[in-house]
């Protein structure tokens, strides 16, 4: 299967994290490190994975873990948004020209790549569409490449258009799209030559096929299991002959990945399609949500994960109501609605919000937004130094502790004392306003 020894790779390294209650900036660290060297194992271009490393990194610490998930699974979480940025995010399909009018797609690549095999996939799924395809073999110098271009059409039900091997690759394209045009084809497919290796009379024929044919779309097919080669050849055909997108085949063989997750980032172009095995039928549309989950191989983690996003609103909200309505208000839930302020956005978006307090439109005081979030992350700090134990029961508190959190946190003891007391006023005033907290969708812990 693909990419399993990547997934085999990842899943060890997050499953030491999954265990653990609480994660330290060293954790993060250190599971990021091993990350790193699975993906450089994989074959993954190493700017790619020294970027990647970084971005997850930085969003990983300090972030705040969203209810339902422990930290280890927010790693993971963090990780497979990150691995579907890296693919592109968006599925991309091959442009067509609007209505009936013709398209006309130009397929290139590598000897052995794949391109004859996929031309008649990519046929295949258009004639299942309602298109009516032509195949066109300019492929004049590999040995039996027309014949194999016509029994994969014929096996598709698809029309293959062949001047044999005596003609110029541009004038069998030429010739190929005037007999498209009379006879109402939809889409013409150019399956063009290829070579072992990059050389520039390929590129040359490529380029006076493009030069002299109207061409919509090019499509590059790269073998995966070649990695980094893959990702070369992608990068010098969209140099010389340039390159709309990358159907990237024999990935069901490809068991390290690192084509796939290298690509879009190193050219700038998106995987169209991906080949996953022989048969005609064996192309699949290309989604990067469901590859990286498949790189991951934690479909159980990533459905949790899901969940817990959309759930997690609606649950935080529900609880810290109740635990206010009984009184329960304690710095634990203090963490949690201050994470739900921030994706509310900001301190003073939610006085704003707040007309009971007078502070509605008009006259909403001018707040220093900067200074009031850095006050918030030196709570978040101080709350963080505190046990659970002293989160739950704040009123376990003595000045031991305090001097201790003090330390932990990087404050004077007189803030951690000033935070306990703003607390407890907050513990008042909530008490003596339920009914702030029952404003449907827009009351003040729903996000
Ligand atoms: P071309 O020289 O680029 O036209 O390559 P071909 O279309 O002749 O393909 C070369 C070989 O790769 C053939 O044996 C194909 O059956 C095989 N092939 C192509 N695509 C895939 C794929 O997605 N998976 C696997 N397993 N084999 C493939």
């Amino acid at each position: 299967m693909a990419f399993d020894s990547l997934s085999e790779k990842l899943q060890n390294v997050f499953k030491n994290l999954r265990s653990k209650g609480r994660l330290t900036e060293d954790d993060v660290k250190a599971a990021l490190k091993e990350v790193k060297m699975a993906l450089l194992e994989a074959d993954v271009n190493f700017k790619v994975v020294k970027q990647f490393v970084k971005d997850v990194q930085e969003r990983a610490i300090g972030q705040d873990v969203m209810n339902g998930l422990n930290p280890g699974q927010m790693v993971i979480k963090i990780v497979n948004e990150e691995m579907v940025k890296l693919m592109g995010s968006e599925t991309t399909e091959i442009k067509l020209q609007p209505g009936k009018a013709l398209t006309v797609i130009m397929m290139e690549g590598l000897q052995g790549a794949g391109k004859t095999t996929t031309a008649a996939k990519l046929a295949g799924k258009f004639k299942l569409k309602g298109k009516k395809v032509l195949l066109t073999a300019c492929d004049i110098y590999r040995p039996g490449a027309i014949e194999q271009l016509q029994i994969n059409g014929e096996k598709q039900g698809v029309e293959v258009f062949s001047m044999g091997d005596k003609i110029k690759p541009v004038n069998i394209a030429k010739a190929a799209i005037e007999h498209a045009a009379k006879n109402e084809f939809n889409i013409v497919i150019l399956d063009t030559a290829g070579r072992l290796h990059i050389d520039d009379d390929m590129m040359a024929e490529l380029q006076e096929i493009k030069e002299n044919v109207t061409v919509h779309q090019t499509v590059l097919v790269v073998d995966a299991m070649t990695g980094q080669d893959a990702v070369n050849v992608a990068k010098m055909f969209d140099e010389k002959v340039g390159i709309d997108g990358v159907i990237l085949t024999k990935l069901d063989g490809d068991t390290r990945g690192g084509a796939a997750l290298s690509i879009r980032a190193v050219t700038g172009k998106p995987i169209l399609y991906v080949g996953m095995g022989e048969k005609l039928s064996d192309l699949e549309q290309f989604y990067p949500d469901r590859m990286a989950s498949r790189i991951l191989g934690m479909g159980d983690v990533l459905t949790l994960i899901e969940k817990a996003q959309a759930d997690i609103d609606e649950e935080q909200a529900k609880r810290i109501e109740q635990k206010m309505r009984k009184n329960e208000f304690d710095f634990e839930m203090y963490l949690e609605s201050m994470s739900q302020m921030k994706k509310m956005g900001g301190l003073s978006s939610i006085l704003g919000m707040m007309p009971g307090l007078g502070m509605g439109k008009g006259k909403m005081p001018e707040i220093d937004q900067e200074a009031a979030e850095k006050n918030m992350a030196r709570t978040e700090a101080i709350i963080y130094s505190m046990t659970p134990e002293e989160r739950r029961n704040p009123s376990l508190m003595n000045p031991s502790r305090k001097n201790r959190i003090a330390k932990g946190a990087g404050v004077d003891i007189a803030e951690v004392n000033r935070l306990v007391k703003q607390f407890e006023q907050m513990k008042k005033m909530m008490k003596q306003m339920p009914g702030m907290m029952k404003k449907g969708k827009r009351g003040m812990f729903k996000g």
